[in-house]
């Protein structure tokens, strides 16, 4: 039935019930009304009074009606309505229903079902958005605390005890720019399903062995190329290393849809609870310094967090490289390089060291792995090309026009304003082009794709040397030296220390050797320590050498005395002799 409807009726029956009495009254009383009034107490009111009283039963089972069929529907959802809004939940009414209902109510609760049913389905929705990550399905940073607040918060699952690790991809940002985003969340989702089955394989595993109360293990990525995974029970230090293991292993098996990839692995950091820590700040942060740690050790790797390994983590570092260059901290040390023919000075190279305030001087390897992947790389390259060339400019003052090397980290070498800067700075201090060396390692040229081999031809376009830093440490590429031509190619100091002893590497070295010098580019061995290797590597025919033998890095103001003391072109005799003499 409809509302109007019952009004219409209900207004015409007021209307026509007092009309129908009236026309009673006046057909009984010959003079109407008024004689109706003059006949007072005569029988015609009494003879009206049924149909009155039928009037008024009337009426008021029409309101009755009307009550049962508007008031108390209304009552009701604004009950209903109501405990929705004190109970904060967003639920459907069904407060009008059956045949009698009034069609308009139906369609108010209807239309409002429908929008609870859509508003639960919207928040639905935004709670999966803000509790799943949207690119691998797992459960994201806000759904892993809550989860592990949960456990930590219970005090049998805390005594119980489990391992918190962070898992760092080691090489994404070569895979998103050698292959696009694409590619790149599908091997973000690859390393999703890995890290899942994992971490399930282990659940079924000890379920199998345990009384099945075990909480199940979550894996949740939590940015970029960041996963953790919460193994509640790990605590054994066996079951922890085979987990972790297992771990670093299957993320190296590409998956057969990405096996173009080169993946190179994961660093992965473990705290465990309750020793290493009872709340969520305290187990991010010792695992996160693990997962540093690891990093630093030279990454593809999984470290358990102990104290000696460290306090900060990689973001805490990274702020305080950033200080220490703002508060001059850091300092550059100049190492030579000589040619290996007549040992003559061939220039030297800057290294950075940092005056640590409390922890003394620390060598790069120290506190680059946290920086190289921040902008705070570039910072650095800069203020270490304006050092290094405010440093020069005094050597050529005194007559000693050295050649310069400095390294530069990958983030800094494909960063938009790099040679835009070096070329302002060359200007300010009117530096020769020629006179610059710039040192990347392999992974800068062979892994940044395009934007790395037009960096390259642009700077030796413009007159600058380039140099592969650290060849031969890595999964060099000799397809890619091919195509991309340096000036320099470094050999690593790993291949220069085992080459007299092991001839595979000799036999690597030297077909290096023979390889830079068809592909036009001279070659410098690294960290040459003894006579014999200074003796050694020149006869396999190296064009220039560097290391302790020669010497250590030194400040700025020692290389024009140490130039002045050894004479520029004996440098190796003179050390010889010295040696000759101590010994
Ligand atoms: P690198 O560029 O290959 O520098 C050579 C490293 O080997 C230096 O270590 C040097 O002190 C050390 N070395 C030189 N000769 C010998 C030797 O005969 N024996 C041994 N055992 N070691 C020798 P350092 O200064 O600790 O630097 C380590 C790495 O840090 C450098 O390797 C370079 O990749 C990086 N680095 C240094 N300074 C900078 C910088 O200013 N910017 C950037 N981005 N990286 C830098
Ligand atoms: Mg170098
Ligand atoms: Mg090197």
């Amino acid at each position: 039935m409809r509302l109007r409807t019952i009004f219409l009726s209900g207004f015409l029956l007021v209307a026509f019930l007092p009309a129908a009495v009236l026309g009673w009254l006046n057909f009984s009383a010959e003079t109407g009304l008024i004689g109706l009034i003059d006949q007072s107490g005569s029988d015609s009111v009494l003879n009206a009074l049924p149909l009155v009283l039928f009037a008024a039963v009337l009426i008021v089972a029409l309101l009755s009606i009307l009550h049962r069929w508007t008031v108390d529907p209304i009552e009701r959802a604004v009950f209903e309505l109501r405990k929705n809004a004190e109970g904060q939940r967003l639920s459907t009414i069904n407060v009008v229903e059956g045949k009698g209902a009034i069609r308009e109510f139906i369609d108010l609760q209807d239309s409002y079902n429908l929008m609870v049913r859509r508003m639960t389905k919207s928040s639905d929705q935004l709670k999966r958005l803000a509790y799943v990550d949207s690119v691998t399905d797992l459960p994201n940073r806000e759904k892993f605390q809550d989860t592990l607040h949960r456990v930590i918060a219970d005090e049998e699952l805390l005594a119980k005890g489990g391992a918190v690790i962070f898992v760092d991809m080691d090489n994404f940002k070569e895979v998103n720019d050698l292959h696009g985003h694409d590619v790149g969340d599908q091997f973000l989702n690859s390393i999703a399903k890995c890290l899942s089955l994992v971490a399930s394989q282990y659940y079924n595993g000890v379920r199998k062995k345990d009384d099945g109360v075990l909480y199940a293990p979550v894996v949740s990525r939590i940015g970029g190329d960041e996963f953790t995974l919460l193994v509640p029970g790990l605590t054994d230090d066996d079951a922890l290393t085979v987990f972790l293991e297992t771990l670093r292993k299957a993320i190296l098996e590409p998956t057969s849809d990405l096996d173009f990839l080169h993946v190179s692995g994961a660093s992965i950091g473990c705290a465990r609870y309750p020793q290493d820590g009872t709340t969520i700040p305290d187990l991010f942060k010792r695992s996160d310094i693990a997962m540093y740690h690891a990093k630093s050790l030279g990454k593809n790797r999984a470290v358990v967090f102990e104290s000696g390994i460290g306090t900060q983590t990689e973001a805490e570092l990274r702020r305080d490289v950033l200080l220490a260059i703002q508060n001059e901290e850091l300092f550059l040390e100049y190492q030579p390089k000589v040619y290996a023919r007549d040992r003559s000075i061939a220039g030297v190279e800057a290294l950075v060291r940092w005056n640590h305030p409390t922890k003394g001087v620390l060598a790069p390897n120290d506190w680059l792995p946290a920086i190289s992947n921040s902008h705070v790389i570039v910072k650095l390259g800069n203020w270490v090309i304006e050092r290094a060339m405010r440093d020069h400019a005094k050597w050529v003052e005194v007559g000693f026009d050295l050649r310069l090397s400095v390294n530069i980290g990958a983030k800094h070498f494909i960063a938009p304003e790099f040679i835009s800067t070096l070329s302002e700075l060359s200007r300010k201090y009117s530096f020769n082009h020629s006179s610059l060396e710039i040192e990347v390692t392999e992974d800068v040229l062979f892994g940044s794709g395009q934007s790395a081999a037009d960096v390259l031809f642009r700077l030796r376009e413009l007159g600058y040397t380039v140099s592969i830093d650290d060849f031969g440490k890595g999964y060099s590429n000799l397809a890619r030296l091919a195509e991309l031509q340096v000036d320099y190619i470094k050999l690593d100091q790993s291949l220069v220390a085992r080459a007299q002893q092991d001839a595979r590497v000799r036999s690597i070295l030297s077909a290096s050797i023979t390889l830079a010098k068809e592909l036009g580019c001279q070659t410098i061995a690294e960290g040459v320590e003894t006579v014999r290797q200074v003796d050694f590597i020149t006869h396999m025919g190296a064009d220039m050498l560097q290391g302790y033998y020669f010497s250590k890095g030194m400040p700025a103001q020692n290389i024009v005395p140490w130039l002045q003391m050894l004479g520029h072109n004996d440098v190796h005799r003179q050390q010889a002799h010295l040696l000759e003499s101590v010994g």
